[in-house]
């Protein structure tokens, strides 16, 4: 079955023509037939499609006035002669939407009808700036494709299983039956990926004792530590805000000193917003980048303050580690996913360096040699297991879309 994963923001569109049913699944086959990325949404969109099969990339800039628009202009793309991934619309049999919030009320991915849309329009209040173009997403491809199920995968979905002592601030208990105010966690679509694929890098899928750690450290940065399959902990929360140092959002804070800024600098509320999500973080920090590559460079350089932001976000990340191996009652497995994690040895080294004590050694050799590719870091016979796993949202998404619609259990 060929699914269309769609993953929208307020003015762009990303997207992936993937093959996949049960024996692919079972073969753990990853068959992208595109991946698109539509930007500037709503005057002149610039379209970038390649298709990994082919070697061929597509590129083209049309006026494209909203998300229906922009999911119609793809689907030609994907049918031209010089593509020609797709035959016609008829050929999809499923949308597999990455929806940002799920609340409470979802655990796992579902097919999208008009109750489940109230569900998730109902989490506006608290996604306010994910979950409406998740919907615009929903309502151009239901308009696009007439008739073909669409399914909502969250990313909030996996760390539903987090017990009330993980999820619960410290705040009066109203806050949190009144407003749901608790940590969601984010990124689960990624984490369940990846733990689900370090399991079965180290021979122990399914075991219900399986005590892992997976980071994630791309633009958005979180950690969660996953007991025989299930989130007990992670490190984002009512928002993508708390937790690790990340490109460009600050992560854990006392909010008192957001409010001291507030007062001192005359902030209102979208520009406190603006300042913790767009200005802080590795950017804020290093007056840099938020880019962890020009970060390194800038500190080859000798730059104080691109040393002192990789600093941070090493150490926030090694105190994260040690708080989960604390949570789990030892560790079993590592992994490293995201574009820093899949990609930078020195992160990876300089966060662990010096934790043999704790069981996590790296070889420098195998950590140099991993770059971008699934890889044991860890030395042969250590006592935690420590991988680099790419991830792949989208495959889980599309994976997820098929089971659904072919009415089989999701894994
Ligand atoms: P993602 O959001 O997963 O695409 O990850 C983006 C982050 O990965 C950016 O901070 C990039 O600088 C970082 N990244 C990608 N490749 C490398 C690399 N080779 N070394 C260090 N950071 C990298």
């Amino acid at each position: 079955m060929k699914v269309l994963v769609l993953n929208c923001g307020s003015s762009s569109l990303k997207f992936q023509l993937i093959e996949t049913d049960q024996e692919r699944i079972a073969r753990d086959e990853d068959l992208a037939l595109a991946r698109g990325l539509v930007d500037n949404i709503g005057s002149d969109a610039v379209f970038k499609v390649e298709l990994p099969g082919r070697g061929v990339t597509l590129r083209e800039t049309a006026e494209v006035l909203d998300h229906k628009a922009a999911v119609v202009r793809a689907l030609e793309l994907l049918m031209r002669p010089d593509a020609a991934v797709l035959s016609g619309s008829a050929d999809i049999g499923a949308v597999g939407h990455r929806v940002v919030h799920g609340g409470e009320r979802f655990s796992a991915s579902v097919l999208i009808d008009d109750e489940v849309l109230r569900a998730i329009e109902s989490c506006f209040d608290i996604a306010p700036l994910h979950n409406p173009p998740n919907v615009k997403g929903y309502r151009a491809a239901r308009e696009a494709l007439p008739g073909v199920p669409q399914a909502a995968v969250f990313d909030t979905a996996f760390h539903q299983t987090l017990p009330a002592k993980a999820y619960l601030y410290g705040l009066p208990y109203v806050l949190y039956e009144r407003h749901g105010i608790r940590r969601y966690g984010f990124h689960g679509t990624s984490h369940r990926y990846v733990s689900a694929r370090l399991a079965r890098h180290v021979g122990r899928e399914k075991d219900p004792s399986l005590r892992v750690i997976t980071c994630h450290l791309g633009n958005g940065c979180s950690i969660t530590a996953v007991r025989g399959g299930r989130s007990i902990d992670t490190s984002m929360g009512f928002t993508p805000l708390e937790g690790l140092l990340m490109g460009t959002r600050s992560g854990d804070l006392d909010p008192a000193a957001a409010l001291h800024v507030m007062r001192k600098e005359e902030l209102g509320e979208r520009e406190v917003q603006a300042l913790l999500n767009k200005h802080s973080g590795l950017l804020g920090l290093s007056g840099v980048s938020n880019d962890m590559r020009a970060l390194l460079e800038a500190e080859a350089k000798g730059n104080p303050r691109a040393k002192v932001a990789i600093d941070v976000f090493c150490y926030r990340l090694r105190k994260y580690i040690g708080a989960y191996m604390a949570t789990l009652g030892g560790l079993d497995a590592l992994a490293f996913a995201g574009g820093i994690g899949e990609n930078s040895a020195p992160i990876r080294e300089r966060t662990l360096h010096g934790l043999e004590a704790l069981g996590l050694a790296v070889d420098p050799g195998r950590n140099a040699g991993a770059n971008g590719a699934e890889a044991r870091i860890s030395p042969d016979g250590s006592p935690v297991a420590i991988a680099v796993i790419p991830t792949n949202e989208e495959l889980l998404i599309a994976r997820d879309a098929y089971r659904l619609v072919a009415g089989l259990p999701l894994a």
